[in-house]
């Protein structure tokens, strides 16, 4: 838990939020402001800033945000269309929370630039 951290208030409770998915290494929600029209924020329960924080020991838990994203994704029916796991990292990829995450967005076609 980091006092100021706005991913670790949503896995307390002090923050609402509707649970998508929840296990012993992660919590999924919907994302505040949808960019698609499915569009879960994946969290580790463990508070890290970001991909720079990722040890070794930390490998695990991002696979399986990453395996249970695509889990989420067939359960609401996006895999066939397809859909996006997505991981910003500090400024230029325009990170807001710097509490590690993955979204998962689909629904519909997604623009970008990969
Ligand atoms: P980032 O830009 O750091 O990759 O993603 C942070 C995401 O958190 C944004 O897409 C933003 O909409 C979402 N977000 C910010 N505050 C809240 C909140 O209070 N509740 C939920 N569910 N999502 C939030
Ligand atoms: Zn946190």
């Amino acid at each position: 838990m980091s006092a100021d951290c706005l991913f670790c208030k949503i896995l307390h409770k002090e923050i609402p939020s509707t649970k998508v998915y929840e296990d012993e290494l992660c919590y999924a929600f919907p994302d505040i402001a949808p960019k698609a029209p499915v569009h879960i924020i994946f969290v580790p329960k463990e508070h890290f800033a970001s991909s720079l924080e990722i040890t070794e020991a930390r490998e695990k838990v991002v696979g399986h945000l990453a395996r249970v994203a695509a889990q989420v994704a067939k359960e609401k029916g996006i895999d066939e269309g397809g859909f996006r796991l997505v991981m910003n990292t500090n400024a230029h990829a325009g990170q807001t929370v710097f509490h590690l995450h993955l979204h998962l967005l689909g629904g519909s076609p997604l623009g970008g630039m990969v």
